[in-house]
Formats: structure tokens, sequence, C-alpha cells
């Protein structure tokens, strides 16, 4: 038996044809039809100008640029995330401050937000941005978020990598914010194999991006310079990968909707295994399927699970690792208590990808369910001899 990934690449019938034509054009580089095709059938998408750079992390970075962000200001972000959704922060010669989640949604917590602006104003700190981050297909509370942010005129970026095709009270993920940022990962729910997406409420601001992001070149056919930029474009050929997936995402969504949905029903009966909070006020792609151990419950703690599934060549993975458990920022300041901690401690992301054949959710499925009972065994087993005793 092959081995089974997290996540993997699911092309769809289009892709390999637009990378075809984009040899054909020879087109191969930063400039060609196919990225503009792109960008047009994304901004369609999520009702915002875009544009397609070279990875996600390029996209927050970009995009906390266009927010003036710069030496000496403060950003805060969601601690339970990806390292990518911080570390653009420190390009820019500014400090992160990590805000915890809520327990209800496990994304930055609207409260904490709050008391995190109102605590930083009081000391006359300058909090240039907030990056909230929307976990594993789902937005987080923005109603809240955004109010909050508003009350204190704080932009906002959303770090949408994980949660294109998601919706909150019916709109678009990545559509809330003052810009917002996708990636095109290998592990994402679509792929161009690497690449990102910046969108923002302000068209000039994507003709920025788009300037800033090939080196920042001034017109003309001098090599001529006066801003500082970066090498950050998608080429046309991944461009032409990104076309197809798109054409394919409301079905990929709803695979991996199929995927979790299967997981929940298989988990129904084994108590101590809760799947990540799904919200009422949006739709959740569980672009990674996510569940939470109760180890007295489930009779197997969270390790355990991972490792029998690595036993078995599965790969599964806990939650990301609080940035404030991270040694790069450990001495950063932060909001809140352990939730995230606790988030970390005891969740994991099983095999989630659209194209997961049943037959390999089955085996996944009963190897978890095996680890359970072992362990329930193995505590009766223990208790017989006292009750013979008796
Ligand atoms: C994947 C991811 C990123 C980074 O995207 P890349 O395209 O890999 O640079 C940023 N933030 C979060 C939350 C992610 O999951």
């Amino acid at each position: 038996m092959g081995r089974i990934y997290l996540s993997v690449p699911h092309m769809g019938a289009s892709e390999e044809r637009y990378v075809r034509d984009a040899f054909a054009s020879n087109w191969l580089s930063s400039v060609g039809p196919h990225l503009d095709a792109f960008e047009q059938a994304f901004a369609k998408r999520v009702g915002r100008p875009a544009v397609a750079l070279a990875s996600g992390t390029a996209a927050i970075h970009l995009g906390l640029r266009l927010l003036g962000v710069g030496p000496g200001d403060e950003v805060l972000v969601s601690d339970l995330t990806f390292v990518a959704s911080v570390n653009p922060i420190r390009y820019l010669g500014a400090t992160p401050v990590f805000v915890d989640s809520d327990p209800g949604t496990w994304m930055m917590s609207p409260e904490l937000l709050a008391e995190a602006l109102e605590d930083r104003a009081a000391r006359g700190r300058l909090v240039r941005a907030v990056v909230v981050v929307h976990l594993y297909g789902q937005c987080a509370d923005l109603e809240p978020i955004l109010q909050t942010c508003r009350r204190h005129g704080v932009p906002v970026l959303e770090d949408a990598a994980e949660a294109l095709g998601a919706t909150y009270r019916g709109r678009p993920a990545g559509s809330f914010g003052d810009v917002a940022a996708f990636s095109f990962n290998g592990n994402k729910i679509v792929t161009t194999t690497g690449g990102g997406m910046l969108v923002a409420s302000r068209p000039g601001w994507v003709e920025k991006a788009r300037y800033w992001a090939t080196q920042a070149r001034e017109p003309g056919a001098a090599y001529q310079h006066v801003e500082m930029g970066h090498n950050y474009r998608l080429s046309n050929v991944l461009a032409a990968i990104g076309r197809g997936q798109l054409e394919v995402l409301d079905e990929r969504v709803q695979q991996r909707r199929a995927v979790a949905a299967r997981y929940r029903e298989a988990f129904e009966e084994l108590s101590g295994l809760t799947p990540m909070p799904e919200a009422a006020y949006g739709l959740h792609t569980h672009w990674l399927s996510c569940f939470l151990v109760d180890e007295d419950e489930l009779g197997a703690s969270r390790d355990d699970v991972l490792a029998a599934l690595a036993a078995d060549d599965i790969e599964a993975r806990p939650l990301w690792k609080p940035m404030h458990l991270q040694p790069l920022y450990a001495s950063c300041e932060r909001y809140g208590g352990e939730v995230a901690a606790d988030l970390f401690e005891r969740g994991l992301c099983l095999p989630s990808s659209s194209s997961l054949p049943i037959a390999d959710q089955r085996r996944i499925v009963e190897i978890v369910r095996r680890v359970g009972r072992r362990r329930a065994v193995a505590a009766r087993g223990d208790a017989m001899p006292a009750a013979v005793v008796a």
C-alpha cells in the first residue's frame, strides 16, 4: 500500500492544455495572457482586483507594505498560524504581537483583539495593521474583528492562504480586509505548484504591488529605479495551471467537504475525537480535516494517533505550533492565555486531499478506531486481577 499524504495537488482537465498553450506561445516568464486571465478570473471570484505573485508569503509581504508597515511599527497577528503569516512583519522591520485563539472558532479572538488594541493605544504604541488568519478552510469571525479595527483606525490584512473558496456571511474570504493574501502552494486547496495572489480594496494598490513585484522598474527602456522592489511575479506558465485549477475550485471544495463529512460520520460513535467547530456564519471548505483528541475519552493521546498512522505510512500532523512557542518569536508580546497552546497539544490534521480514495480513508479511520480500542482493552486487562481478587 502506498503512502497517504496530508494534502496533494489535484489537477483538473484544463491545466495541461493551458500549460501547453503557454509553451506554444513562448510566453514562459513573468508576462503573458495566462497571467492576465488568471488574475481576471480570480478577481471575479473574490470580487476584488488581484495580482498574481510567486507565493502567498510574497502576497502577505506586499500587502503589509501597502498598509504602510515599516520599522518601529507593531502588527497584531493570530498566534495560531503558519510562520509565513508573521515573517513578512519582520521583513519590514516591524514587530509582531500575538493574539490568542477563540476556543469556539480556533481563530483570532475578537475580544482579545479589542483588549490588545486598547492596551497598545493606552501605552502609546502604534499598531499599523492587524493580520487575521483564516484557518483550515474557514473564516475567522470577521464582523467583530473588522468593527474593532475600524474603531481604532487600523487596517486589516486577511491571511486567506488556507481559505480560498470559503465564505463569511455570503461573501468570499479575502473580500473583507483592506488587503488579502492567498496561496497556491502544493498542499493548498488549489495549486500552481507554488504561487500566491494579493487582492486589495483599491485598484491602485494592486497596480502598486505589481510594480513592486517586478523589481519596481520605472517605465521606459532604461533600467531606472526610484523605489525598492522585489522579484515576486508569478510566471505565465504557472498562471496557466492556476487558470485550470480555478475552474475546478468549487468541485475541490465539495470534495474536501465530503472527506470531512466521512470522517465526522465515521468518528461519531468514538468519543474523544471532536471535529474543528464549523461556524454558522459561512462555508467551511475543510481544506484540512482537523480534530481535537481528548486522551481520557479516546483512550489514546494525540501523539498515539499520529504514531499509529505514521507506522502505517500515513501522513497526519498536529495543528500549527503557536507563534509564541516558536524560538524565533519567543520574545514577542502576546494577548490571551493558553487556548492556541492547548489546541496545538491536542489537535491533529488527517489526510484531506480532494483526491483521497474512499478505500484510503477507510484505512485511516480503521487505524484511528483501533488506537482508541487498544488502550481501552489494555485498561480493562489491568483491572481484571483486582476484580478477581475482590
Ligand atoms: C500556506 C500559508 C501561507 C504561505 O503561503 P506560501 O504560498 O507557501 O508562501 C501563509 N499563511 C498561511 C496561514 C498558510 O497556510
